[in-house]
């Protein structure tokens, strides 16, 4: 279900309609379930593009080809087999 969704859900649900109808009067319990939806979107939100960019981030390290171990940029051998690393440039 989408945030969208989730939240005018919730807005039917919990908001009395005084609010929904006149929300510059609406007391800050009247909206806090709205409010709170919202914040576990952006919470959401920044969770996703952390996790995107831990993906991102592992795509770019250099691995071992020949036991896929995560290698030190640096290393002419891998550490943990021995084979020797090969960077990125000279593939093909
Ligand atoms: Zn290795």
């Amino acid at each position: 279900m989408g945030w969208v969704a989730l939240s005018l859900l919730v807005g039917v649900a919990f908001v009395p309609e005084s609010a929904l109808a006149n929300p510059g009067t609406a007391g800050v319990r009247d909206v806090a379930p709205i409010a709170a939806v919202g914040l576990a979107s952006a919470i959401d939100a920044y969770a996703l593009a952390t996790r995107h960019n831990l993906r991102l981030e592992a795509e770019r390290a250099v691995r071992c080809s020949n036991c896929y171990r995560e290698l030190e940029a640096d290393l002419a051998f891998c550490p943990w087999c021995g084979t020797e690393a090969t960077t990125g440039d000279d593939a093909d």
